[in-house]
């Protein structure tokens, strides 16, 4: 038998960033700053013109990111969050980290959250929503320019989750022009966690802005709230980038837009070859050019999931469910305001969804052996 296709495959990445990733250890460890110095400075100019931003602050995952651009927003003890119930755990997590209390709005039937449903929640909530966290999720993106007139109507701040996302766009509507992911809100947050679109050897997460006073305020977050040395004005975190983690992540880099590049001709390619009448590919929504962190297939009733997922592992093709079980109808949110169900279409996702292998470093005989497999699947 063929050797697992693999949701992630690290060990074929090593192979391509191997060397200079040894190099930027190297420099590193030679040049002897291991804590905020230049190799984040640097990382954090590359990434900040990538988002379309001024502001690039590096610090220790996403979920960080996400909390301290809260708290930079001046979020205070039960605030309340509106967020999506379909997302990684740590989309919500922040909001309780931070002290607001979140509230859910279903999906549409992409998997992101249903930007009309939440336009309507803000308008019953007459204000009392002060931010709002949607997920830029799977790698696609948001409609930008109706993110945009709804924050500008809601009085929310917006916080965007493009953890999936780095490099997503969305071509925008009557002369508009293309616009980032991450470059609408007041504030957002990426994570170079290793399976991410650009990942680190281990962890890490930045957070971006066009605001000069956030962007001071974030750095000061990350560095237990100092102005200056053993001055503390804030009650931060430590919640640095490590150094080695951002010239890591300054090796990768470079390949990033090949990367995606890749992961978009995959996606494609499933998108044009899986034709099964009991699988549904979730259709990249109109606008997005998306980067493809995740290919999502639903099938047709839950109970086929298992059947599917077992199909594809006799295939030798490994893969993923996002997410299994809802946030609000996590035990960690018992007692904390969260309702669960009247999550129709999340609860669909819930049940239904399988992920489908879309690294960049899969070939294309590996893509045709997964379309096969899918096409073949009994049902
Ligand atoms: C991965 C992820 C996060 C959290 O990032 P970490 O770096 O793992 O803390 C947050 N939101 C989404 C949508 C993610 O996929």
């Amino acid at each position: 038998m063929s050797p697992l296709i693999r949701l992630n495959d690290f060990k074929r990445q090593w192979q391509v960033i191997g060397p200079e990733v040894l190099r930027a250890v190297e420099r590193v460890g030679a040049g002897g700053k291991y804590v905020l110095s230049g190799e984040v400075e640097a990382f954090e100019l590359r990434l900040a013109e990538s988002f379309g931003v001024a502001h690039a602050i590096g610090v220790a995952s996403g979920l960080d990111a996400l909390e301290i651009s809260l708290r930079a927003l001046g979020l205070r003890a039960g605030d309340r969050v509106l967020t999506t119930p379909l997302s990684a755990f740590a989309t919500t997590l922040a909001v309780l980290r931070a002290g607001g209390v979140p509230e859910f709005v279903d999906v549409d039937e992409n998997g992101l959250m249903d930007l009309e449903l939440a336009e309507r929640r803000l308008a019953e909530a007459r204000g009392a929503i002060r931010f709002v966290l949607p997920v830029h999720l799977f790698g696609h993106c948001l409609d930008l320019g109706k993110l945009e007139s709804l924050a500008r109507a809601c009085g929310a701040r917006w916080v965007e989750d493009c953890a999936q996302s780095i490099l997503a766009s969305h071509e925008g509507r009557g002369g508009e022009g293309e616009r980032l992911a991450g470059s609408v809100g007041a504030m957002a947050a990426t994570s170079f966690y290793p399976t991410k679109n650009l990942g680190a050897l281990g962890d890490g997460g930045a957070i971006l802005t066009h605001d000069a006073e956030l962007a001071r305020t974030a750095r000061r977050l990350r560095d237990y709230g100092q102005s200056e040395k053993y001055r503390h004005e804030l009650v931060g975190m430590n919640s640095r980038l490590d150094e080695l983690q951002a010239a890591i992540l300054s090796a990768s880099f470079p390949r990033l837009r090949a990367w995606t590049d890749r992961r978009r001709k995959i996606a494609d390619r499933y998108r044009a070859g899986i034709v099964h009448a009991k699988l549904r590919i979730v259709a990249r929504p109109a606008g997005s050019r998306s980067v493809e962190h995740l290919f999502p297939v639903l099938v047709t009733q839950g109970e086929l999931r298992p059947g599917f997922i077992g199909h594809l592992t006799n295939c030798g093709v490994q893969t993923g469910i996002h997410y299994p079980i809802l946030i609000p109808e996590q035990p960690a949110l018992e007692g904390r305001g969260a309702v669960a169900g009247g999550f129709p279409r999340a609860k669909e996702f819930s049940e239904r969804e399988v992920s489908l292998p879309i690294h960049p470093f899969l070939t294309d005989t590996e893509v045709e052996q997964i379309v096969s497999a899918c096409n073949d699947w009994g049902g």
